[in-house]
């Protein structure tokens, strides 16, 4: 246990935020920013929200230096069902989308668009158990494809893109949910980027979409409501009631990374924490990590024990040491250790004083 008492929390989401953002979320729970209202109990339609709304997008484009003419949203449904509403803004019936299959996500993010237009596997790594990451020159993109879509960061498997992949001078779409603003990113080459808010950036139920000028442009006319960006953005995302409470934590972690070095800061930190566990993962032939070493994620870190009572062995010993949300995913088995942006670096430290000791006393 740490001296909060708070566990090290390596689980994949919603997942472990700075301590000093949740405190503030406990201070203004019962009177936010002295409006008399508590945080979960104030109109969205207030101006002491909206001032929340404002200054949380303002850092946003400022931490991800989005162009100024991208449209920033926030909205519900989680990165799930931007898999389908990504596909209905922008394609059409019979129109050509490829999509890169780099884990699970992408698998089903290529399922929904295949509700709208023809989607097409352009590079598929469930063969190899999505161990890695496709190079450039490895697939190709349909010349009458009207976007590529790509995952960043898998989850469950532990691999990442670390290079923006060629999407033969289409536009690029975007699932960034488990590394965005904790990895570099070039706003400017996505016309659509999508993600989950419960990684990196804050707790669940506020998914962020950042939208080109392009992407804008594709929206149709005649959407259902509340699956038309156009109408989220001209209604600043209220058009319906939002997730007050998410935004507001959003608000302060983005704060708290611009406290903190902004996104340089985060990068460095994020690679500190995942170089410091690969090593102990490198050391020793007891630990056997999932993905192939050109394609490993700093944000999930996955690897296997030499056998399923070892592992499961290590998820007590571990949990009674304090190291919380270790297991791996059901599809992948072994452990996983997510070390998103509010992960410290004692965090890991502890998880790799931990290993060491285990790999001592267990391998035989
Ligand atoms: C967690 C995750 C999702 C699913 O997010 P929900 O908000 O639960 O819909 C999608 N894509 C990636 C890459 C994720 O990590």
């Amino acid at each position: 246990m740490t001296p909060t008492g708070r566990i090290h929390n390596f689980g994949a989401g919603p997942a472990v935020l700075p301590l000093e953002v949740v405190e503030e979320c406990r201070k203004s729970l019962p009177n936010l920013d002295n409006s008399g209202f508590g945080l979960i109990e104030i109109s969205h339609r207030s101006q002491t929200f909206q001032n929340v709304v404002d200054s949380s997008i303002e850092k946003l484009r400022r931490i991800l230096s989005i162009p100024e003419d991208y449209t920033v949203l926030y909205l519900q449904g989680g990165a799930s069902l931007q898999f389908y509403m990504s596909a209905l803004n922008l394609l059409r019936e019979n129109e050509k989308v490829d999509f890169l299959i780099t884990g699970a996500w992408s698998q089903k993010s290529m399922k929904e668009a295949n509700r709208i237009g023809d989607a097409s596997a352009r590079w598929d790594g469930a063969e190899n158990g999505f161990i890695s990451i496709p190079k450039n020159g490895e697939y190709s993109v349909r010349k009458d494809s009207l976007y590529l879509h790509y995952t960043s960061n898998n989850t469950l498997f532990g691999t990442q893109f670390h290079h923006l992949p060629d999407s033969n001078g289409k536009p690029r779409v975007l699932d960034a949910s488990s590394d965005i603003m904790g990895v570099p990113l070039d706003v400017s080459a996505h016309d659509l980027i999508y993600a989950g808010a419960q990684k990196n950036l804050g707790p669940s139920g506020v998914t962020v979409v950042i939208l080109s000028p392009w992407a804008m442009q594709r929206v149709p006319n005649d959407l259902p409501t509340m699956l038309d960006y156009s109408v989220h953005s001209s209604k600043g995302s209220l058009f319906n009631t939002p997730n007050t409470f998410g935004i507001f934590v959003l608000d302060k972690v983005f704060s708290w990374v611009e406290n903190n070095g902004g996104l340089e800061g985060a990068i460095a930190r994020n690679r500190a924490k995942s170089d410091l566990l690969y090593k102990e993962l490198d050391r020793s032939d007891f630990w056997t990590p999932h993905a192939n070493k050109d394609s490993r994620s700093v944000m999930n870190v996955t690897w296997r024990l030499p056998n399923t009572e070892l592992e499961e062995k290590f998820l007590k010993e571990s949990l009674d040491a304090g190291l919380g949300g270790l297991k791996g995913h059901r599809s992948v088995g072994g452990i996983r250790a997510s070390l998103y942006n509010g992960c410290p670096i004692e965090s890991v430290e502890a998880l790799v004083s931990f290993m060491k000791d285990f790999e001592e006393s267990n391998n035989r």
